[in-house]
């Protein structure tokens, strides 16, 4: 009897793909699809939809913005690394504008 050893074999250890890192489930958002959550994430590439440029979504990325940020499990990358400094960068000094606003009108 192989067969058993062989499924092993295909699946890697603790049954997930090679490279790929083990997801806790239970951390994760419920999700209402009928799929059933992915136990583990891989390293994903995507092209930017702001800038076209070719990006990759890492496993560990993937780990922390399902299980640490909580993102929907719908959800997926979108822009580039760059582009996402520069979106984070323009909503501080938007934050930054507003709070200098807002103190200068409790003086
Ligand atoms: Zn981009």
């Amino acid at each position: 009897m192989t067969r058993r050893r062989d499924k092993k074999r295909f699946q890697g250890r603790n049954g997930i793909p090679t490279g790929a890192v083990a997801a806790d489930t239970s951390k994760q958002v419920p999700n209402n699809s009928y799929d059933p959550p992915p136990n583990w994430y891989i390293d994903k590439p995507f092209t930017c939809c702001e800038c076209g440029r070719e990006d990759v979504w890492t496993a560990q990325q993937q780990k922390w913005y399902y299980e640490v940020a909580k993102g929907s499990l719908f959800a997926t990358a979108t822009h580039c690394r760059e582009c996402r400094n520069r979106i984070r960068d323009a909503r501080d000094e938007q934050r930054k504008k507003s709070e200098a606003g807002r103190s200068k009108a409790n003086d």
